[in-house]
């Protein structure tokens, strides 16, 4: 090699402008995705996945030595080694800032440190204390077919309509669905809306005590579903829209139409490799559209339930 190549070194590969180090580390052993990979896909799926996390504090599990390797850990604060293209952001409360995701530089910033998955809190963008979408996380006992958690979003479906909301659907990237409805609680505290998203799980499992439990324990599902509504709470997180997990196959949480809410319905073909397609399809057009107020909500359900 000329002696001016040898003397410098080879600049690090750059995704948005922001170098990345190990490029190449496998991330994903089984399906043989990398950093670069992780890098390139959340850069194409910025647009999709941004809209949802900017504005809201949003833990990071970090799997540096791949989704296998030794380190796993979940980072909700920023530290000492925290990229400055993250925005650190104070709540109440807590001393420390919260790591946030605000531009796309961000999101190659979360790959750069490794991070596999991405979890935002459900708060209004810039207001942690009011809820700004509900996250109802739907979560089958061990082997259970997956048409029977279908079965179980769309009965949300019906429920959320029925008090006025207009939900939507992505798998997790992982055993369950999520169904997502945004909301406009202004002036409507956290304790109050995690109350009504318990309540309204609880008219579903009243209705149907053989297929759906209110019971985090895992010995008192007995082949049910288990409606996890506490993903609504403030400090509370739910996997974000389009991001990967760092479960075998690099699946990602994925946006899934209505219509495609069949029993032929497979989560695990939206992967790193397949999911912008899906992103790209839009299914989740007119989500902010679809905003709905909770006050009226609230007064329906006390009606119905
Ligand atoms: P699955 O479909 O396999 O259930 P999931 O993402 O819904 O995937 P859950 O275990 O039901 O997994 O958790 C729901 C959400 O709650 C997660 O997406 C995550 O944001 C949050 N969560 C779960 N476990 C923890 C934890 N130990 N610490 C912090 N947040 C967690
Ligand atoms: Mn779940
Ligand atoms: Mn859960």
């Amino acid at each position: 090699a000329p002696a001016a190549a040898k003397s410098s070194k080879p600049a690090k590969p750059k995704v948005a402008d922001v170098p990345l180090s190990n490029p190449d580390k496998v991330l994903w052993a089984d399906v043989g995705f990398t950093k670069r990979d992780l890098a390139d896909y959340l850069l194409a799926a910025a647009p999709y996945i941004l809209p949802h996390i900017q504005g809201r504090p949003c833990s990071l599990v970090r799997t540096p030595d791949g989704i296998n390797g030794e380190q796993r850990f979940f980072q909700r604060h920023a530290g000492a080694g925290t990229s400055l293209l993250f925005t650190q952001v104070k709540v109440k409360g807590d001393k420390q800032a919260y790591l946030q995701i605000d531009s796309p530089e961000a999101l190659i910033a979360a790959a750069q440190s490794g991070a596999t998955e991405l979890h935002p809190w459900n708060c209004a963008p810039n207001e942690p204390e009011v809820p700004g979408r509900f996250v109802f996380d739907l979560d089958p006992d061990e082997g259970m077919d997956f048409a029977r958690v279908v079965e179980a979003a769309k009965d949300l479906k019906d429920r959320l309509e029925a008090v006025g909301l207009a939900p939507f659907l992505k798998t997790t990237g992982g055993k369950g669905l999520h169904v997502v409805t945004p909301v406009d609680a202004q002036g409507i505290d956290w304790k109050t809306a995690k109350a009504f998203t318990r309540d309204l799980c609880a008219w579903m499992a009243a209705d149907s005590p053989d297929r759906y439990t209110l019971n985090l324990k895992k010995a008192a599902r007995g082949n049910k579903i288990f409606l996890d509504y506490l993903r609504n709470d403030r400090t509370a997180t739910a996997v974000a829209l389009g991001s990967p997990r760092a479960r075998p196959g690099a699946t990602v949480s994925a946006p899934i139409k209505w219509s495609q809410a069949t029993a032929k319905l497979d989560p695990k073909r939206y992967t790193l490799a397949t999911a912008l397609k899906a992103l790209k399809a839009d299914p989740w057009a007119g989500y902010e559209d679809a905003t709905r107020p909770l006050k009226p909500a609230i007064k329906a359900l006390s009606k119905l339930a």
